[in-house]
C-alpha cells in the first residue's frame, strides 16, 4: 500500500510544474443563443405533436429528446460549459483535477499488471479538458508507461462538442469518417496517440481499458415514479389543457411497463427516479472490465438510493423550470450510485461513492497545489489557483456535492481481501489516504 502511495507522490512531483495556459481561456462566452431559440421552438413543437398523436410521454423520453434529439437537442447544438454557458465542471475549473485523475489511470494500469495495451476511454468528454490534462500526465510519465500501446477513445453524442474536443486534443488533426461508421472521427493527439470518436460504448474495441465518466451519468434520461393509493404510477409529460403550447407533469392512471419493472419490491420512498439506460451503460462497462481487465471511475453528484426528486434544469448557471424551453437548458438528475452498484453484477468490485474532497485529498491535491504555487510568480494566477482549489474541495462548494465511484476487476483486490482484511487501507489510489511524509 505504502509503495503505491509513495509512487503516486513521486509522480506528482515529476509532473509539469507550470500552470496550464488555457486554464481560464475556456470561460469565454459562446455564440449559441440564436441556435438555442431555434432548438427551443423546434423541440417543443415536435414534442407537442408527438403527445397530441400518441398521448403523454415518459420523463425519460422528454429528457432524451430535449438533450440529445439529433437535430435540435441541447447537447447536440450547444456549447454549454464555462462561464458563458449553463454550468461549469471541475476539469474546466482547474488543471489539477485532470492531472490527479491522470495519475489515477496510470496507477490502476500498473496495479492491474501493466497490460501492454491501454485504452483511455472517456464518456461525454465535454470540451476535452479532462482528457487533455490526463494526456499531459501520460507524456510526463512516459518512462513509466514505456512501450505500452496507448490509444484514446471518446464516446460523444454531440457533433459540436466533438469538434471542440478535436481542436483541444489534436489541434484539429482529425478526419471525419464516411456515413454511419461506428468511428465517426479519428486522428492523432497533440502527444502523438491515436484517438477515435464513437456514439456508443459497444463500438469501442475490446481490450484493457480505463473508463472515465465525469458529469456524464447525470445527463442520462431518468423515469420518475410516485407511490399512490393504487400502487406505483409513472410521472408523465403532457400538454397543459389551459395553455396548449405548454407542457405539464401528470401521473399515469394505470401502471406503465417502466413502473411495473423498475421499482424495487422493498422500496420505501414515496417518489423515486430510476435511470435504466445508465444501468445498462454501467453493466456494459462492468462486463468489459470483468472480461478484458481495467477499471472505471465515475464522478458525479449523486446519492446512495436515498433521494427522491432531483430532476432539474440549469440555464445560465441558474435553476430553470425543466418543462420550459426544452433544448435550451441543461436537464439533469442526481446519480443513484446504489442502483449503478446493483447493475454492475457480481463479476466486478465497486468502491465508493466517496466525496470529491476525500478523493482529491487522498490523491495529493495539497502537494500538487504547492508545486504549482512555488513555480508561479504571477500573483493573480496564484490567487486563481487557490480559488479553484477551494472550489474543488470546499465541502460547501464541490467538495461534498461530487462523489467518486469506481468499478474494478475482481482480481484487483483479491490479494488484499485474502491477507489484510480490515487492517490496511485499500490499495487503490484516491480511495485510501496517501502516506506523504
Ligand atoms: N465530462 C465533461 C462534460 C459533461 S456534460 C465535463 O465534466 O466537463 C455531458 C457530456 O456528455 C457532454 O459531452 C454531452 O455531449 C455528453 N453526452 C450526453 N448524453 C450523452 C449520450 N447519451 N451519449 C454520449 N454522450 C453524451
Amino acid at each position: 500500500m505504502i509503495s503505491i502511495s509513495m509512487r503516486t507522490l513521486l509522480w506528482l512531483k515529476r509532473l509539469m510544474p507550470e500552470v496550464r495556459w488555457t486554464m481560464w481561456q475556456n470561460r469565454f462566452c459562446s455564440d449559441s443563443s440564436i441556435q438555442r431559440l431555434e432548438s427551443n421552438s423546434s423541440i417543443r413543437k415536435h414534442l407537442i405533436s408527438k403527445i397530441t398523436a400518441t398521448g403523454p410521454i415518459s420523463v425519460a423520453e422528454y429528457m432524451r429528446e430535449a438533450l440529445t434529439n439529433p437535430v435540435a437537442g441541447y447537447y447536440v447544438k450547444n456549447d454549454m460549459l464555462g462561464a458563458g454557458g449553463d454550468f461549469i465542471t471541475s476539469p474546466e475549473i482547474s488543471q489539477i483535477f485532470g492531472e490527479l485523475l491522470g495519475v489515477w489511470c496510470v496507477s490502476e494500469w500498473m496495479a492491474a499488471g501493466k497490460s501492454n495495451m491501454f485504452q483511455l476511454v472517456e464518456l461525454g468528454p465535454g470540451r476535452g479538458s479532462l482528457a487533455s490534462d490526463i494526456l499531459r500526465v501520460f507524456s510526463q510519465l512516459k518512462t513509466v508507461l514505456g512501450e505500452t500501446d496507448i490509444s484514446v477513445h471518446l464516446v460523444e453524442v454531440s457533433p459540436k462538442l466533438s469538434q471542440f474536443q478535436a481542436e483541444c486534443l489534436t489541434g484539429d488533426n482529425t478526419q471525419p469518417s464516411d456515413g454511419d461508421q461506428p468511428v465517426y472521427r479519428s486522428g492523432t493527439t497533440r502527444t502523438g496517440l491515436p484517438i477515435y470518436w464513437y456514439r456508443r460504448i459497444e463500438d469501442i474495441p475490446r481490450g484493457f481499458s480505463v473508463f472515465l465518466a465525469h458529469e456524464f451519468f447525470d445527463a442520462i434520461p431518468i423515469h420518475k415514479f410516485q407511490r399512490t393509493e393504487k400502487g406505483w404510477r409513472e410521472v408523465m409529460v403532457d400538454i397543459d389543457p389551459e395553455s396548449p403550447d405548454k407542457l405539464r407533469f401528470v401521473v399515469s392512471h394505470s401502471p406503465t411497463l417502466a413502473s411495473s419493472i423498475l421499482i424495487q419490491k422493498d422500496e420505501n420512498r414515496q417518489h423515486v427516479e430510476v435511470c435504466p439506460e445508465g444501468g445498462v451503460i454501467v453493466q456494459k462497462l462492468a462486463n468489459r472490465i470483468a472480461e478484458d481487465g481495467g477499471a472505471a471511475l465515475i464522478v458525479d453528484y449523486g446519492h446512495d438510493g436515498t433521494k427522491t426528486d432531483t430532476f432539474r434544469g440549469f440555464k445560465g448557471h441558474q435553476l430553470h423550470n425543466v418543462l420550459d424551453a426544452p433544448g435550451m437548458a441543461d436537464l439533469t438528475a442526481d446519480v443513484d450510485f446504489s442502483y449503478l452498484r446493483k447493475m454492475t453484477g457480481t463479476e466486478v468490485t465497486c468502491l465508493g461513492p466517496i466525496t470529491q474532497r476525500s478523493f482529491l485529498k487522498n490523491m495529493g491535491i495539497d502537494s500538487r497545489l504547492q508545486v504549482l504555487l512555488r513555480n508561479c510568480p504571477d500573483p493573480s494566477t496564484r490567487a486563481q489557483l487557490v480559488h479553484s482549489y477551494d472550489m474543488l474541495i470546499n465541502p460547501d462548494k464541490m467538495g461534498h456535492r461530487f462523489q467518486f465511484f469506481s468499478v474494478l476487476n475482481r482480481g484487483r483486490l483479491a490479494q488484499y481481501r485474502g491477507m489484510q482484511k480490515n487492517t490496511a487501507p485499500l490499495p487503490v489510489a484516491g480511495f485510501a489516504e496517501l502516506d506523504i511524509q
